[in-house]
């Protein structure tokens, strides 16, 4: 019986495919490394032709790997968001290189607009900031510069799991899931594409794909591709899937990332949220037309001060090591730090600001200043819980992953600081696991969500709050002193 679930997980900088048994365990795992390009300062570029192949490859050998396609009963899509193909609907081949989300050319552009006071109306449209990230400057772009796009009579556009669909399906679905539609910034919240938005980036919208639910029966792929025709039952872009797969349904329900940036997303449930904080309002997800919604926001240094404190200070050997330091001294003595080594991102929102450590003295020693970084990120996940809380949404747990969270004395940390419960999967591949239980939802193994992600999300560990008020409440003084110094 065909009661397993593909998923393909297109990333930035590599593409999986994962094959699920119906209880959530992955039983195949085959991975392709992608190319990036890096034409000029500030550019990114994929191949999607590479994208596809390698994805293509992948997908047959975890099938094969488990015996063929007669036990994979769906396939679900959870890919990069914002990244742009421009394809010609007649070939079904890309007209130039997909410009990638991190890329910023259009950054000019984006100020333009902002100055011009566009940033308002898009914002309550669309629940974006004006920034390259999306994808809709990046397609003004290409017509503007690319003439192979610019000239195509048979223009597609499309996100990456829009392309993957219509190469799977062999060119007969041109489709977006609105969780990756509303990260275009042409869809309203609430709406299709928007006609005012396609008009101001010059995007004609009969070239962009049909918005669908993300979980249902898509398409089918061509038979020639696997052996067979298998169902494609689920498309997702890549933070909302992972707040699928841990299991965040009900509103305040909370996924953070600690990669390393960290991403955090709160189910909003079905009002489209508007922050007053800069935080994303986005689509979580399209079930029968109806929608769901996240907040989203970004702390743009996570385990990456790790990396730092590692390669360029030398003050722990690996990563893994700062939680036995951070355990080997009974408080910070004092030290306090502000990781801004790239400014600091949401709620704060200064691209100008830069690191600080307060309060070191003759008895400050590694253990003491490794122990402050790892306390940082408690400290900016508790100003982002604030600003969420502002703007309406009340956590009510941190559900996390991501590999910076292997760390047992900062998931400790985090749930004394935030005072909330912290949960940890076993399983912490969650991008991928909230494709397979959309698909699993989606071609009917499972009657719904809850039930999907109730037999799939597996064990989970729990770190309960402990610390005294005393101690939090001088922790938080500590950092909004040091906060104020930068
Ligand atoms: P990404 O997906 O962004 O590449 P990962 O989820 O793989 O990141 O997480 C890797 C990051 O987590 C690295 O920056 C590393 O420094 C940090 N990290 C990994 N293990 C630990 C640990 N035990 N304690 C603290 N930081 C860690």
């Amino acid at each position: 019986m065909a009661d397993r679930i593909l998923v393909i997980d297109e990333g930035t900088t590599s593409t999986r495919a994962i094959v699920y048994d119906i209880d959530g365990t992955p039983v195949a795992t085959v991975q392709a490394q992608l190319t990036q390009y890096y034409p000029e300062p500030g550019w990114v570029e994929q191949d999607a032709s590479e994208i596809w192949d390698r994805t293509l490859a992948v997908a047959r050998e975890a099938i094969a790997s488990v015996g063929g396609a007669d036990c994979i009963a769906a396939i679900g899509i959870t890919n990069q968001r914002e990244t742009v193909v421009a394809w010609d609907r007649s070939t079904g081949e890309p007209l130039t290189r997909a410009i990638v989300w991190q890329d910023r050319r259009t950054a000019a552009r984006c100020a333009e607009l902002r100055e011009a006071g566009h940033e308002a109306d898009i914002q309550r449209k669309t629940g974006l900031l004006l920034d390259p990230y999306f994808s809709a400057s990046k397609m003004e772009w290409l017509l503007e510069n690319e003439p192979a796009v610019a000239a195509c009579d048979q223009l597609a556009f499309g996100t990456i799991d829009s392309f993957l669909a219509w190469k799977l399906t062999g060119g007969r679905t041109h489709a977006t899931d609105a969780s990756n539609a509303s990260r275009t910034m042409l869809m309203g919240l609430t709406g299709g594409w928007d006609a005012e938005l396609c008009a101001l980036f010059g995007v004609d919208a009969a070239t962009l794909p049909t918005i669908v639910d993300s979980l249902g029966i898509i398409g089918q792929t061509d038979p020639s591709l696997f052996g067979r025709a298998i169902p494609i039952a689920a498309m997702i872009g890549d933070q909302q899937s992972a707040t699928v797969g841990q299991g965040c349904l009900a509103v305040g329900a909370t996924k953070a990332t600690f990669g390393t940036g960290a991403f955090i997303l709160t189910n909003a449930g079905d009002t489209p949220p508007a922050s007053a904080h800069r935080l994303l309002g986005t689509v979580l997800l399209q079930q029968h037309g109806r929608r769901s919604y996240a907040l989203e926001g970004s702390i743009f240094v996570a385990g990456s001060l790790m990396q730092w404190l590692r390669d360029s200070l030398g003050l722990i050997v690996t990563a893994p090591e700062s939680e036995a330091l951070a355990a080997s001294v009974p408080d910070n003595g004092g030290v306090c730090f502000v990781p801004a080594l790239s400014g600091l991102g949401a709620p704060h929102w200064r691209a100008d600001v830069r690191a600080l450590v307060t309060g070191m003295t003759f008895a400050t020693t590694k253990a003491h200043i490794v122990r402050a970084a790892l306390e940082a990120q408690s400290h900016q996940i508790h100003d982002l819980m604030m600003a969420y809380r502002q703007d309406g949404i009340v956590w009510d747990s941190i559900r996390v992953d991501g590999g910076m969270i292997a760390n047992n004395w900062l998931a400790q940390d985090l749930a004394d600081i935030t005072g909330l419960p912290v949960e940890r999967p076993a399983n912490v591949e969650t991008t991928a696991l909230g494709a397979a239980m959309l698909a699993a939802v989606g071609c009917g193994l499972y009657p719904d969500l809850a039930c999907a992600t109730s037999a799939m999300r597996g064990k989970l560990e729990r770190f309960e709050p402990r610390m005294d008020g005393a101690t939090r409440d001088a922790r938080l003084s500590q950092w909004r002193d040091a906060i104020s110094k930068v």
